[in-house]
């Protein structure tokens, strides 16, 4: 859970970074840092925080240069803790490079355990890390090449920016996990997460990065390149992550030609079409539900409403690391608006249950609000295997699908009724073949082992 954002070519390069880095906030709110280069040297603020802690006017005029790259974290491997932060900067047999990491190693520990064996130490505990490593390990002279070398070997799911005194690479995973897209603003190109980023810049979207595809911009041209080659022959299959339509990526971004928003609205119908249900209101749990509560409504003619306003100056419950946090902001994050609620029959749709605790809380409040009857729709299926390709989920232990039944965790979770999307209706709703979706977390199918 980390967001990407890169431009070369332009004299703005780390203000327009700053923006884009805004825009992906949602993507991860523990570190945000930038790297910007002028050709020769790398400057770099990077800290613990949201952008607007960690950036102030008089630290982005010193990060000077046309080309820099940008990142916000999440930990979903290593700890939350500075040196952990991005984007990761190193002087080795390639010359000066930096790297921006959104993604998951999978064989991480394996190449980490490989390369100390062999002497190489470790300034940070996270995968991304060991990219770099590798890198500067490899005995290409050509750092196209290297890469081409380096991904051969590193498995699991990453959609990255690495930049040189002179260049920007951008790299996305043969699978295309997570997502990358190409912008433009006048002679400058963008390589970010989301499409949003490109919004709150006024750049132009050119198209997704492919999976297996390198792209090197550098002057103000880009070239593109396989990963695969005669000697690297892997296969490009590609498995965007279905949690990306449903929670991740922003209402306001495209993903794969259709807006997240769109999707989402599609999610709440294919929910009313699995099962009808008669009731007084639809109210979504914001904000991530409430496209697909719209979608719901419209199909449904139930009427939408707010019957819970949100708290915009607490962080999302779940990003934050410890569970201690998580229950504190769960607590004042939400309240119901009584007056909507009180001796309604009310459809809740919320996008997903993992631990059960938001939901749990949420009816709660909804009871003692007076709600007649409760329905809670949720817009992805049971949750019954952790992520391993960077959106963070707990351990399969903790994950309330895992251990109980939808019957179970309807009493538990003292609803009239409970229904989770079934994959057939999440896959349709995406319009995306099912083969090019990731599904791991509803199906225990992982597509890198
Ligand atoms: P839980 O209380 O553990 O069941 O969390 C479910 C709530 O967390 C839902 O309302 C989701 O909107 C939200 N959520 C689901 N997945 C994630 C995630 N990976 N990171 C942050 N929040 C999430």
């Amino acid at each position: 859970m980390c967001g990407v954002f890169g431009i070369s070519n332009n004299k703005n390069a780390s203000e327009l970074t700053y923006l884009g880095l805004y825009a992906l906030q949602h993507r991860g709110q523990e570190s945000a840092g930038i790297v910007s280069c002028d050709e020769s040297k790398f400057y770099s603020k990077i800290g613990q925080g949201e952008v607007q802690e960690v950036f102030d006017r008089e630290s982005l005029s010193k990060l000077v240069g046309i080309n820099a790259i940008g990142h916000v974290r999440y930990s979903t491997y290593g700890t939350s803790e500075l040196k952990n932060a991005q984007p990761i900067i190193v002087k080795c047999s390639k010359g000066i490079l930096a790297l921006a990491h959104n993604g998951n190693i999978v064989n991480a520990r394996y190449l980490r355990n490989k390369l100390e064996s062999q002497g190489a130490i470790f300034q940070t505990n996270t995968d991304s890390e060991v990219i770099l490593h590798l890198i500067a390990h490899s005995k290409e002279k050509n750092l196209l090449e290297s890469i081409r070398k380096v991904f051969y070997k590193v498995k699991g799911s990453y959609s990255l920016l690495l930049m040189t005194p002179t260049t920007i690479y951008a790299i996305r995973d043969p699978y295309g996990f997570r997502p990358l897209v190409l912008g433009k603003l006048s002679r400058s190109y963008i390589i970010t997460s989301e499409t949003c980023a490109l919004d709150i810049i006024e750049a132009e979207f050119c198209r997704e990065i492919n999976p297996g595809e390198i792209l090197e911009i550098k002057n103000g041209n880009i070239k593109s390149y396989n990963l695969i080659n005669k000697n690297f022959d892997f296969k490009v299959d590609e498995r965007l992550c279905i949690f990306e339509y449903i929670y991740f990526s922003r209402p306001d971004s495209i993903l794969k030609n259709n807006s997240v928003h769109r999707i989402r609205q599609e999610l709440g119908k294919y929910l009313y079409k699995e099962l009808p249900t008669s009731a007084d209101l639809v109210i979504p749990v914001p904000d991530s539900a409430i496209s697909a509560a719209l979608g719901y409504s419209s199909i449904s003619g139930i009427p939408f409403d707010t019957g819970f306003i949100r708290n915009h100056y607490v962080g999302r419950t779940f990003i934050q690391p410890k569970q201690r946090i998580r229950d504190f902001s769960a607590k004042i994050k939400y309240n119901t608006v009584k007056d909507v609620i009180k001796n309604k029959r009310i459809i809740v749709v919320d996008d997903s249950i993992v631990r059960g605790t938001t939901s749990k809380k949420l009816i709660k409040m909804l009871r003692c609000s007076g709600a007649k009857e409760i329905h809670l729709r949720i817009t992805s299926s049971p949750i019954i295997s952790s992520c391993i390709y960077g959106i963070d989920t707990p351990t399969k232990k903790e994950l309330i699908a895992y251990n109980y039944k939808v019957n179970e965790i309807k009493n538990f979770l003292n609803v009239d009724s409970l229904h989770y999307l079934s994959i057939d209706g999440m896959v349709a709703a995406t319009q995306i073949k099912k083969s090019c979706l990731c599904l791991a977390c509803f199906n225990k199918n992982y597509p890198v082992k």
